[in-house]
């Protein structure tokens, strides 16, 4: 790999003052599992890396009107672990588990989780220098798009590679950032970008001089969540696709409901056509697979991906029905 000048700073600010406003010049390591593995097959060639894994919050704190607050440096095996979180957000404990393997997620940390870049062979090849390398096409609608996106047409058909990204979004979370001038806060939702030909070199809202520093999750109220992510096989790979889904009831009957499949699109993928087919309806294998129906209704598959389709389909019934507490295959 290239050479890069190496920061350890000690805290936040530090952390912030070491970074610059070329995203390509200064980037920040936590875990490494996806910034080392850039850097080695010359996808990232920074001057240089700022560690934040040591700078930033790596716990869980409470927050006053009774969400949690979670630091950008903790590792997903302890998020996986965390009691509370299990317990008031579910959806994100299963992320965090189904993430890779025990030794990916002692190392991966939940910043580097949300901002690690597209898995899209071609941005991982240094020799295809596409949309997101500073290049003039995207190589995957006339190349192998088997795992390719369903959803946004272009002009970049990456998938958003976080599994933490899609529960935070149907969670309703809001990430911290903080910059030069302090911070900001932004609602997960805005954060991932669709891309467009002025941004399509990046995935997010971040600025290259801001970190994400903490997810902070609303509280729960009455809701019920089931997450489900469908692999190639049962083993460490990216899902192929997978959903997280909300529901709020009143009786038997769906009061509120908030469908976000992983995956699919460039961003976590919210369906309001999904929700709208579950508000006023139980919870049953006909209803849950109605709405299924729905949220795939607008898919728009490349030449190899169609198959994808299915797929989130069973994803997103199977959530429904976990978060109702009925028991899938
Ligand atoms: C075999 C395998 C299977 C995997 N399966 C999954 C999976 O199923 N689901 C899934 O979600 N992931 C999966 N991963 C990816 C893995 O979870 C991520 O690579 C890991 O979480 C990244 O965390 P990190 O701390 O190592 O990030 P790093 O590699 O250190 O950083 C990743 C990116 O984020 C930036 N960054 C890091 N921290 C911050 C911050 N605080 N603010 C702003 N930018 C930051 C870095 O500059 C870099 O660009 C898998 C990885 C492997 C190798």
């Amino acid at each position: 790999m290239k050479p890069f000048s190496y920061v350890n700073p000690a805290n936040e600010r530090d952390a912030v003052r070491a970074l610059g406003t070329d995203r390509d010049k200064v980037m920040p390591l936590a875990g490494g599992q996806d910034l080392l593995a850039r850097l080695k097959d010359y996808v990232a060639q920074p001057d240089r890396v700022v560690n934040v894994k040591t700078a930033l919050d790596a716990t869980v704190t409470p927050m006053p009107g009774g969400g949690l607050k979670i630091g950008a440096a903790m590792k997903l095996v302890d998020l996986a672990e965390h009691a509370q979180v299990a317990k008031l957000y579910p959806a994100i404990s299963r992320a965090a588990i189904e993430v890779g393997t025990p030794q990916i997620r002692n190392q991966g940390t939940v910043g580097g989780n949300l901002n690690q870049r597209p898995r899209c062979w071609y941005f991982r090849n240094e020799e295809f220098v596409c949309f997101k390398k500073g290049g003039n096409q995207c190589f995957s609608p006339t190349g192998e798009n088997q795992f390719h996106a369903i959803f946004g047409n272009g002009p970049s058909f990456i998938v958003h590679p976080s599994s933490l990204a899609v529960p935070a979004v149907a969670y309703g979370a809001t990430f911290r950032l903080a910059g030069p001038n302090g911070e900001r806060m932004v609602a997960a939702a805005d954060y991932f970008t669709m891309p467009t030909l002025k941004n399509v070199e990046t995935e997010n809202v971040l600025a290259p001089n801001e970190l994400l520093t903490h997810v902070i999750l609303p509280a729960p109220g009455g809701v019920r969540s089931g997450h489900y992510e469908v692999r190639f096989k049962e083993s460490h790979d990216w899902p192929i696709a997978f959903a997280t889904v909300l529901l709020t009831m009143s009786g038997q009957t769906v009061r509120g409901a908030r469908v976000v499949m992983g995956a699919v699109a460039p961003v976590p993928w919210r369906s309001e056509a999904a929700e709208a087919a579950l508000v006023g309806k139980p919870i049953n294998e006909e209803t849950a697979a109605a709405a299924a129906a729905a949220a795939l209704r607008d898919a728009r598959p490349l030449s190899q991906n169609a198959y994808k389709i299915q797929v989130a389909k069973t994803a997103v019934k199977r959530a429904i029905l976990n978060a109702a507490g009925i028991a899938t295959v």
